[in-house]
């Protein structure tokens, strides 16, 4: 190829999802797949969701209006904040590459995570050309506020933080986040991601959202990806700074949230019992899924997400072979080697019966 490409683009180590259902049954020759490796929603897509695509789906040759206000003006009564404040993008992954983009200059700024991390935080540093400085968790895979801080310096532009965490599920207080906060420089945005804060139990403890009025540098990450199941339509927001999310309109891509994606989203905040539901099924499941591993023996990390970490009893398979097995018997989870732990993997919460098949999968591989 002749043409120019920039040396870290060469470099470049794409994000690494989880296995389709499609490769999958292909490649086994399965008819029956169950997938429970990217933290999908286990209920699937809600019925008044559905409903609206349907009937708005004439409408897909328009443009979406310029700034989603409809749904703007939805998440900020959400959750008591003025409209000027919330953003929405193409999931939160669009959301966090414009904040990269908008907060840094590549080969000067830095920005810092824990390590593991999600992997778009590593990815879209990368490509944008801006380090990444990574703390490692402490081994309980909880926050290391200490080592965090003695990272950051005056080049340093955003903190990302995800809590409930992935891929463990460990989650800070939100007590904790803010003590964090005012001890970070005021040249630093703490970014927090609480893709999976509603599946806390007591979900106020988690969420910084009803402390933002008295943060300057603090901003919340939420995503319409799990509990509220439209990954594939892909739809996230944010609530910011004032003046950052004026600065995110500007240089965003103007529509990039689809007019679907919209309508859906709105019909998605409407649909109360849905969303009771998911919360339900996915705090059961979770204790199920949690009791279940330790019984045959796993070593199970707490969690207050949609999902587990565990790593294996010693004597049998390794985390590679019993995926390999799983996959054989029709159930994809995440192995997490790409996450720098390989010998730990990720289950997410499924349906009543999918709990409950995986883990005889897994009782049947492991022998007990
Ligand atoms: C799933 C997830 C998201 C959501 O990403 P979308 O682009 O909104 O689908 C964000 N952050 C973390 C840590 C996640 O695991």
């Amino acid at each position: 190829m002749s043409f120019h490409i920039r040396p870290l683009v060469r470099r470049f180590r794409p994000y690494t999802p989880g296995r389709s259902i499609d490769e999958i049954r292909e490649k086994y020759g399965l008819q029956q797949i169950v997938k429970l490796a990217s933290n999908e929603n286990p209920l699937g897509t809600s019925p008044l969701v559905q409903e609206v695509l349907r009937k708005k789906a004439s409408f897909a040759f328009r443009y979406p209006q310029s700034g989603n206000p409809r749904l703007v003006e939805a998440l900020a009564a959400r959750h008591h904040v003025s409209p000027s404040r919330i953003v929405v993008g193409n999931g939160s992954d669009e959301i966090i590459d414009v904040l990269i983009r908008i907060c840094m200059d590549p080969g000067v700024h830095n920005a810092v995570a824990f390590k593991p991390c999600f992997g778009i935080y590593s990815t879209q540093t990368a490509f944008h050309g801006v380090e990444l400085r990574q703390t490692p968790l402490n081994e309980d895979f909880s926050f290391p506020w200490n080592a965090m801080l003695s990272k950051i310096d005056d080049k340093t532009s955003i903190v990302f933080v995800t809590s409930p965490d992935n891929p463990s599920g460990y989650a800070a207080k939100a007590d904790e986040l803010e003590q964090f906060a005012r001890r970070l420089p005021q040249h630093c945005l703490l970014l927090v991601d609480e893709a999976y804060t509603d599946f806390a139990e007591n979900d106020e403890e988690y969420s910084m959202i009803p402390r933002l009025h008295t943060l300057q540098n603090v901003a919340v990450l939420r995503t319409f990806s799990k509990s509220f199941g439209l990954a594939g339509l892909r739809l996230g927001y944010a609530i910011l700074p004032e003046d950052l999310a004026d600065l995110f309109w500007r240089v965003r891509l103007p529509f990039s949230v689809s007019i679907l994606a919209e309508e859906a989203g709105l019909a998605a905040l409407a649909d109360i019992d849905f969303r009771q539901e998911t919360l339900r099924t996915v705090r059961e499941g979770r204790n199920v899924l949690f009791q279940g591993l330790r019984q045959l023996g796993c070593h199970v990390f707490p969690s207050l997400s949609n999902f587990l970490m565990f790593s294996l009893p010693s004597g049998g398979p390794d985390a590679a072979e019993l995926n390999e097995e799983l996959l054989r018997r029709g159930y994809i989870i995440r192995p997490l080697s790409s996450y720098g732990l390989p010998s730990h993997l990720r289950v997410n919460v499924g349906t009543e019966e999918e709990n409950a098949g995986f883990l005889n999968a897994v009782r049947e591989i492991l022998n007990r």
